[in-house]
């Protein structure tokens, strides 16, 4: 687990307990937004609610953050200490696959705007290599 993670367990006064050191372990592999379902998968000795209320405690806590994509459950990812750094993501449509982007247009709109900026959020919605070979074929 990376350091900042397990410091801002401590620095919050958490009992460093198994459950939430395995979801976050959990959320850090994968290298983008985690479903329930995934964390299910790779948290085999975890139960749902077990999962969903320390979920809940992590995001509570600034820990992770969620999602929520269009149409579909909440998405978890560990939430970025770093302001300056963060990510946007990329959805497939048809499978529903879920990339990381790492760039952000965001200096560009302050500087072009001269905006103070306080929130923004992107969502890119398309079909995946996979999925679309799979269309042009039909
Ligand atoms: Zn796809
Ligand atoms: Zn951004």
């Amino acid at each position: 687990m990376k350091k900042n993670i397990q410091q801002s367990l401590e620095q919050l006064g958490y009992r460093k307990t198994l459950t939430r050191t395995m979801i976050l372990n959990a959320l850090e592999s994968y290298n983008r937004p985690v479903s329930v379902e995934d964390l299910v998968e790779k948290c085999k000795d975890l139960n749902l609610t077990t999962i969903y209320r320390n979920l809940h405690v992590l995001e509570e806590n600034g820990l992770i953050r969620s999602m929520q994509f269009t149409s579909k459950a909440k998405h978890y990812v560990i939430a970025e200490q770093d302001e300056t750094k963060h990510f946007h993501y990329i959805r497939c449509l048809e499978c529903e696959k879920v990339e990381q982007i790492d760039f952000c247009v965001l200096e560009k709109i302050k500087t072009s705007t001269n905006f103070t900026i306080v929130n923004h959020s992107m969502e890119f919605t398309g079909y995946c290599p996979d999925c679309s070979q799979v269309d042009s074929k039909n």
